[in-house]
């Protein structure tokens, strides 16, 4: 029995955060949600995404907090709902904090259901939250849905970035900031011709260690092969004085003169199912949880 008990606590072991990454569960996640249809604020779809990102935190055991407040937009008061799951919350209250964020949000577009803009995004936070069930980190893992972010009309100072903008000066000014050692945003990352951009914007060494992770498990070839400057909801973290990356892939489908300045499938009507894979979201989703792995090593 006690040889028994010491192959039960070596596989116990040997189980990483990233290893509890499941690439099906997660594509399943990224239909699922797409099929909602549209999902910007109001719409029948955003409920039920906010419905099913309750519920899958429910059943992973986070402690749910909601961001909730009523935006002033080109468009009239529009009412707003970031949520976020934690995990690992001690009582200790210097404990770290590491934030994993995406938008669950979609355009103000007729018939845009956005699989890779904020489909892929919303559902690999849900399996993050699916591997996070249960596993120990020294840090707090915040998972935070966004809402909000893309723009009424266009985006510009005011317009686009409402969630973010809201939670980022909450923390700020409740003195949480100070304890967050770092920020992932992720976007736009199902896309099955997958390649993450260098966001020109982010955090350099906070960059790195997602470069380390990647080469770790092979992965490098996705990550950091051109540069761009993106506004997306890193931003305002980054003024709150966060270490803040984007993880995102700038470059959907073909680009060039004629096609959107981040490809012909962005803000397209075209970024369906058939755009992403399970795949892409594999190689982010392992490459995000290793590096919080290494993140959550450090002292
Ligand atoms: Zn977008």
């Amino acid at each position: 029995m006690i040889f028994a008990q010491h192959i039960l606590l070596a596989l116990a072991a040997a189980a990483s955060l990233h290893d509890g990454f499941n690439a099906q569960q997660a594509f399943a996640y990224t239909a699922k949600v797409a099929g909602f249809g549209e999902r910007w604020p109001g719409s029948p779809g955003h409920a039920s995404t906010e419905a099913l990102i309750r519920q899958t935190l429910r059943k992973d055991g986070a402690q749910i907090e909601a961001d909730n407040f009523t935006a002033k937009t080109p468009r009239g008061p529009i009412e707003v709902h970031n949520i976020i799951g934690k995990f690992n919350v001690s009582a200790d209250p210097k404990q770290k904090i590491f934030l994993l964020a995406g938008h669950y949000d979609t355009l103000f577009q007729p018939g845009f259901i956005g699989a890779n803009d904020g489909a892929s995004s919303t559902a690999i936070l849900l399996e993050f939250a699916d591997a996070l069930a249960g596993h120990k980190t020294n840090m707090q893992i915040w998972l935070v849905w966004t809402d909000l972010e893309e723009a009424i009309k266009a985006f510009d100072a005011d317009d686009g970035l409402y969630g973010s903008r809201h939670l980022a000066r909450k923390l700020s000014a409740d003195g949480t900031a100070s304890r967050v050692k770092g920020f992932f945003l992720l976007d736009m990352i199902g896309d099955k011709d997958l390649g993450v951009a260098r966001e020109s914007g982010s955090t350099r060494w906070l960059q790195d260690f997602i470069g380390v992770a990647a080469k770790q498990l092979g992965y490098s070839d996705y990550f950091f092969r051109y540069q761009a400057g993106i506004i997306d909801d890193q931003v305002p973290f980054l003024e709150a004085g966060i270490p803040a990356v984007d993880v995102v892939d700038a470059m959907f489908g073909r680009m060039g003169p004629g096609f959107d300045g981040m490809g012909e499938f962005h803000h397209a009507n075209t970024d369906t199912m058939d755009k992403v894979s399970a795949h892409s979201l594999e190689v982010v989703g392992k490459t995000i949880l290793r590096t919080v792995e290494l993140l959550d090593a450090q002292p």
